[in-house]
């Protein structure tokens, strides 16, 4: 069975320890098996069992869980260069939507995508992920909102999944904004992405079902309404919450059994505390942050409430147009006031959690996939204050190379 040897350190969280705690390992080496870990240790303790002669060589190299990215929304037409730079002059996002544009303008050209352009695009986005040491993605409809590109959408996640080069876990984002055809009847989009959860459970087109809870888009009645049908469906809850106000967003998360709680931008210290009681996830979007110019998502004051921390990138076209995992990890420690190990568990064995996978993934130990990424770093501290365009050397998918540079 194939070893990759001659790893300087292997760094990985380990299963119910605290946020942080990093086991560490000089020197080591992973065998795996059908793209499972069968043994992991100090080379020199390799059994012989473990090692048939197939070696894949890390060079010295830091070696990590493969990244998890546990909030995008990968499949999109278009780009909005164009309003960001109207955006950096003045001009407000609301009279940016006046005039066509934002979201509304990303569901009129994903809408216009076929199902090749769709699933093309999306790939060619996870090529590029695969080679910062990406190994999953949770991937959000919510650019076609009509019933026919929403189902398009999960299907080209589906189709990306079956090829490679990530896992990709798919979310249903009906909820999203109501779609220009509703302005005048959101009681009837509201019962379409209802009668849609039904849909897309049925036929596993999604795991989750996201709803995002904002004044400018759902309200916590309404997702109380789709959260009883995803119950009802057998799928997991998302929120976003608490992104550019701090409505109860969180609070209303952790009443729902939601699995994570997404943005927390502002969120209260009464959604701080309802996250920590109800052992919700708190995904962290550091970039989005950024890119808004608003304040960071409070990530040391979730951590220290008891509140595990995912950190994705929301990669998306309107406020997060990058998919740089690590320059996300960067900003949580930066801003959000993580460490490095916090961080870096948040962005694999958390991030697992958050996508409903921490059976298989997140964590480097026998039984689960050999996801890896080798790093040309000495430590994680290093990795993530240098912030290279890209540290990463290989990545390895249920064992197979799926990165080297
Ligand atoms: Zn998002």
């Amino acid at each position: 069975m194939p070893v990759l040897v001659d790893i300087g350190t292997l760094v990985t969280p380990r299963t119910g320890a605290r946020q942080g705690e990093l086991a560490l390992l000089p020197d080591a080496a992973v065998a795996y098996r059908n793209g499972v870990i069968t043994w992991l240790g100090a080379q020199r303790d390799l059994p012989a069992s473990e090692d048939d002669g197939q070696r894949v060589s890390a060079e010295g190299g830091l070696v990590i869980p493969g990244l998890v990215d546990a909030h995008t929304h990968l499949a999109f037409g278009g780009w909005r260069a164009d309003e960001w730079a109207r955006r950096l002059a003045g001009t407000t996002y609301v009279e940016i939507a006046r005039a066509g544009g934002g979201i509304a303008r990303t569901v009129a050209l994903t809408r216009a995508m076929d199902d090749e352009q769709l699933l093309a695009r999306a790939a060619s986005f996870a090529t590029e992920m695969a080679a910062l040491g990406i190994t999953t993605v949770e991937a959000k409809s919510g650019y076609g909102l009509d019933r026919e590109t929403e189902v398009r959408t999960l299907h080209a996640y589906a189709a990306l999944d079956r090829r490679g080069p990530l896992r990709v876990v798919p979310t249903y984002l009906g909820a999203h904004v109501v779609p220009p055809e509703f302005r005048t009847d959101r009681r009837a989009y509201v019962d379409l992405v209802i009668e849609m959860v039904a849909y897309v459970a049925q036929r596993r087109l999604a795991r989750f079902v996201d709803v995002f809870v904002e004044e400018s888009a759902f309200s916590a009645n309404e997702a109380r309404e789709i959260a009883r049908a995803t119950a009802a469906a057998g799928l997991s809850l998302k929120v976003h919450a608490d992104q550019l106000a701090s409505g109860g967003g969180a609070e209303l998360a952790a009443e729902l059994g939601a699995v994570s709680a997404d943005h927390l931008e502002r969120i209260s210290d009464a959604g701080v505390a309802a996250l920590a009681r109800a052992g919700t996830i708190a995904v962290v979007l550091p970039i989005a942050a950024l890119w808004l110019d608003a304040p960071s998502p409070p990530a040391r004051r979730l951590i220290e409430a008891g509140v595990p921390v995912a950190v994705a990138t929301d990669f998306n076209p309107g406020t997060a147009p990058t998919f740089h995992l690590p320059f996300a990890l960067t900003l949580a420690c930066v801003r959000g006031r993580m460490t490095p190990a916090e961080a870096l568990d948040g962005a694999t064995r958390i991030a697992a959690r958050a996508v409903g996978m921490e059976a298989d993934i997140g964590v480097l130990e026998p039984g689960k996939q050999a996801d890896l990424a080798v790093l040309d770093a000495p430590d994680v501290e290093h990795w993530l204050y240098h912030l290279r365009a890209n540290a990463c050397r290989r990545t390895l998918r249920g064992g197979e190379v799926t990165w080297s540079a």
